[in-house]
């Protein structure tokens, strides 16, 4: 039975309280005085009237129907939801860190500048890039601030380009960026092998080109094979490379974008070194650039002289600031504690370890589910349910019915190029019984898809919230209660 759960407003009693203040002891003016009468409020604030228990409880029991990294595997793909190790919550919350305010002067916070300075040295060296900025707080906000530096770079040099070349494999924030930073959008197919069609590419080409975004691994989870070729043709014609490495976790230790011939570089702090995400944040897109760049980084940069560090802003062509202060400097510490604590082995293995999970499960499940592109992946790989929907069952189904299973969905339709994509990434912090055990749930769905699709159809039959009407949850949105509702 699926019951409602009372909304605080429902369960208040008047007169209840969940504080115990001691009496006010210095002179209180009444409010009549302190504000006009037009801006007083006529009735009082309805608010609940709860005990301190009643408001945990309450709190309590909403967080345990979420899904999280720490309660169950997550095999969202193009996310990286892996386990974050909670020493990393240890060295952010140091008191050093945690409470350092942003506007305090340079000599009182040397430890916290040491720390951006020396996480900047080792992105640089896992990224081959020149130099990095914390500042943005999201991989679509790294994005934006790449390509703000881009058009930054042409018109410092006079030159007038105005498109951004976007494979249709790329991420979607990947478009939408270059369309909100004033770019035009070009995009450019994928070919059956799934990668970027090079001769459409070099098609595409020319002197109104300001960059080319690439996402590698692709979210089919490819390595652009070719990759050198397509960077040489695009600094050829003029245009810069854009490298989207959110889920550089796929080749870290491996490969570096720097090497491969890219001028800027966006990391997802959030997923690859480990801090969490998910709930809108707070994350960081940092973001890498080369030589050719560096002006325009966003103020400020971190800097050495032979007594201290601080704050440079010293840099009259930077395309300014693009988020308050130094960015979400918390998930810096984190990341960097990460960083520390795997060492450059460590991070070499994070990456093994997140290809052969990813090769493992598209090997087991490619007998069950339709795989379009049948070529070794990276981090994650994409299935398609095109199958299962000669039957009925779309990939929206199989996604809720693994929700009866306690597992966490992979990304549904996504990326556009297969047909009811399901997009699986399960990342280097899984066991193989954990693998084994989603195999063998996935399999299962795919045999009821086939014998009983109605009750995929009908999926999810365990969770507090049944299937939703997604359309009219769209539509009518109910976001304010009143309590003439009830
Ligand atoms: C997650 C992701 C992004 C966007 O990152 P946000 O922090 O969600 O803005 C961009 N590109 C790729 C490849 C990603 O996986």
């Amino acid at each position: 039975m699926r019951k409602h759960k009372e909304l605080l407003f429902e369960m208040g009693r008047a007169g209840r309280r969940g504080y115990s203040l001691p009496a006010c002891d210095v002179p209180v003016k009444p409010v009549s005085e302190l504000l006009p009468a037009s801006m007083q409020r006529k009735l009082p604030l309805d608010l609940p009237e709860l005990s301190e228990g009643e408001v945990m409880r309450h709190y309590t029991a909403l967080s345990t129907r979420n899904h999280g990294v720490d309660s169950g595997f997550y095999p969202l793909g193009s996310c990286t939801m892996k386990y974050n190790p909670k020493v990393n919550e240890e060295a952010a919350a140091l008191a050093g860190f945690a409470f350092a305010h942003p506007c305090q002067d340079e000599s009182t916070v040397q430890g916290a500048l040491e720390l951006l300075f020396k996480a900047e040295e080792s992105l640089k060296e896992i990224t081959g890039m020149d130099r990095i900025t914390f500042q943005p707080v999201a991989g679509a906000h790294g994005e934006l601030t790449g390509l703000m530096m881009i058009g930054a770079y042409h018109r410092s040099r006079n030159e007038n380009r105005n498109k951004v070349l976007v494979p249709d494999s790329a991420h979607g924030t990947n478009p939408a960026t270059a369309a909100m930073a004033g770019f035009e959008v070009v995009q450019i197919p994928s070919d059956d092998r799934g990668l970027v069609d090079i001769r459409a590419l070099k098609e595409a080409l020319g002197s109104d080109t300001a960059a080319l975004m690439l996402t590698n691994p692709n979210t089919l989870g490819l390595f652009e094979e070719e990759i050198l070729e397509i960077a040489a043709a695009v600094h050829e014609a003029g245009g810069l490379l854009y490298y989207d490495g959110a889920n550089l976790n796929a080749v870290m230790g491996y490969a570096r974008p720097g090497d491969m011939g890219f001028d800027v570089v966006h990391l997802n702090l959030h997923k690859t070194f480990s801090t969490p995400h998910g709930g809108g944040g707070p994350g960081s897109g940092t973001v890498g650039v080369k030589e050719k760049l560096v002006p325009f980084l966003p103020l400020p940069l971190v800097g050495r002289n032979e007594e201290r560090y601080y704050f440079d802003y010293d840099r009259p062509a930077s395309i300014g600031k693009i988020h308050s202060f130094h960015g979400n400097f918390g998930v810096v510490v984190k990341a960097y504690t990460y960083i520390c604590m795997m060492g450059s082995s460590g991070l070499k293995q994070v990456s093994a370890d997140a290809v052969l999970n990813a090769n493992y499960l598209m090997s087991r499940l490619k007998s069950s589910y339709n795989l379009p592109y049948d070529r070794l992946c990276k981090h994650e790989f994409v299935l398609s349910a095109r199958e299962q929907k000669k039957n009925g069952v779309s990939a929206s189904d199989i996604a809720k019915a693994l929700l009866d299973f306690g597992y966490h969905p992979p990304t549904v339709y996504f990326p556009l190029v297969v047909e009811e994509a399901l997009m699986i990434e399960p990342t280097e912090t899984e066991s193989k019984e954990t693998l084994d055990s989603f195999a063998g749930v996935m399999e299962k769905i795919a045999c009821l898809a086939r014998d009983n699709p109605a009750r995929v159809k009908e999926a999810p039959h365990t969770t507090v919230v049944g299937r939703l009407d997604e359309v009219r949850a769209a539509r009518q949105p109910r976001v304010r209660w009143r309590r003439s509702d009830s």
